[in-house]
């Protein structure tokens, strides 16, 4: 598709990793791009988040999840609390995302995720290639820290579901890591070391992504909230402000996190996600970090090391938008990492924060033109791993929008599919 220079051009609502991957593809090949976003750029869940590139991660719909999900329920110190409550919706949503913890539906989600994180490894290569973004990118692989054999073990077992998607996986023992950084204390098993995978600071990552896109010619604006979309019979011609200004575009693209269900039910259109709230607290002044970016295997928590900073991020907690930030949930991050990690009960706090992920009942993203709605697009539904596929996302969005032949194509990530 060749657009000219007088069209409007194409609109992104929403300026998190996947609208700003959707809007550098676009650009790439040519076309005008306008990024709205009702907050600062690239400030969502896209900045404060552990900032680990695990291509092949599986989903949250695991056997077994929802069951565990449940008996943890009254824990607020769990690594996933849902907060009991009478909510229709969010009845709905355990339901469903309860019918597709199964091996079956886990199966054919590793089809897709391993599919669509391999097209954003590609991705993130030719990104940085072609420009100076500087987030502290690491393609080094990451760690999945155990603190006792028998977990290092189950670890090894799940790591082999990969090995027949090409990605590659090492068990270390404890000595190698502990030699690799004074920062593990002694006693933990060892590690599986994710070798394919990578690690970044994902706030500068995405304002490099803005400044990247400023500069090819992308015209972004914050403080603009998308009220409602301008249609033309089914069809979406543009959106509308809350202010009321109207913005006209020849396609439309929904990227706006979590948020995105709410505004495609203007529509009758539902994508529905539960905003599932993680948090990441900062540390300075460590004398020692660990190597690589990890997981701690027995507290699911994150830990990455940025040049000065060791990021402590994690916990998935299913509360509704605004509910008061549980402190006891910060202060977990610190307590379970001290006992994996030298220093940090003792390290400077600075800055903590909270985002949400968009989280689908089936665990995979949205991704693809409405075609009950002509001109609208939509991408979101990444959950724990929108950082990941965020560029590889983007790209299929892209190429569908301007009629190329997909990369990678699959029912699952339909957003007609709920
Ligand atoms: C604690 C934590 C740790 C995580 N760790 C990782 C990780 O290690 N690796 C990984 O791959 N992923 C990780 N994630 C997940 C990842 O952060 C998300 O999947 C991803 O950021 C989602 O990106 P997005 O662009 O869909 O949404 P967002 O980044 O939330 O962007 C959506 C944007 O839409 C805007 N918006 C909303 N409504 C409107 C409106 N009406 N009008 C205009 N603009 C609007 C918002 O202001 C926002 O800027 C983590 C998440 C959390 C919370």
């Amino acid at each position: 598709m060749v657009m000219a220079s007088s069209d409007p051009p194409i609109l992104i609502i929403g300026a998190g990793v996947l609208g700003l991957s959707t809007a550098w593809h676009l650009t790439e090949r040519g076309a005008r791009v306008l990024v709205i976003d009702r907050e600062r750029i690239a400030d969502g869940a896209s900045c404060g988040n552990a900032g680990l590139i695990c291509f092949g991660h599986p989903p949250l719909t695991r056997p077994g999840v929802s069951i565990q999900g449940l008996k943890w329920m009254f824990d607020k110190r769990s690594p996933l609390y849902i907060k009991p409550r009478l909510d229709g919706e969010l009845l709905r949503w355990m339901w469903s995302f309860h019918r597709h913890c199964n091996k079956r539906h886990f199966d054919r989600c590793m089809d897709v995720l391993c599919a669509l994180g391999g097209l954003s490894a590609k991705c993130f290569d030719e990104m940085f290639d072609a420009t100076s973004i500087d987030c502290d990118w690491r393609r080094e692989g990451w760690d999945d820290v155990c603190m006792f054999e028998s977990t290092l073990d189950h670890a090894e077992a799940e790591a082999a579901h990969l090995e027949p998607f090409g990605y590659r996986a090492k068990r270390i023992d404890g000595e190698t890591l502990r030699a690799e950084s004074q920062a593990w204390k002694p006693g933990i098993a060892g590690a599986i070391r994710y070798e394919d995978s990578a690690t970044m600071n994902p706030g500068a990552f995405t304002a490099g992504l803005a400044r990247e896109l400023v500069a090819r010619g992308v015209e972004l604006r914050s403080g603009c909230t998308v009220a409602d979309f301008l249609r033309d019979g089914d069809g979406v011609t543009g959106v509308r402000l809350d202010t009321g200004e109207e913005i006209a575009a020849p396609h439309t693209v929904l990227t706006a996190g979590v948020w995105s269900d709410a505004l495609a039910r203007s529509l009758n259109l539902r994508i529905p996600m539960q905003p599932a709230r993680g948090y990441h607290r900062d540390l300075g002044g460590l004398a020692h970090v660990p190597r690589l970016g990890c997981v701690l295997n027995e507290t699911f928590i994150a830990v990455t090391p940025f040049h000065d900073t060791l990021r402590l991020a994690g916990t998935l907690e299913i509360a509704g938008f605004n509910a008061p930030w549980l402190k006891d949930r910060l202060s977990h991050l610190t307590d379970a990492c001290g006992r994996y990690l030298e220093g940090v009960d003792t390290a400077e706090v600075t800055s903590e924060w909270a985002g949400y992920r968009p989280c689908t009942p089936d665990g995979l993203p949205a991704i693809g033109g409405v075609s009950s709605h002509p001109g609208l697009f939509v991408a979101t539904g990444h959950a724990m791993m929108g950082m990941t596929l965020g560029p590889g996302s983007g790209k299929l969005l892209a190429e569908e929008i301007l009629g190329e032949r997909p990369s990678y194509a699959s029912p699952m990530l339909s957003p007609l599919r709920f």
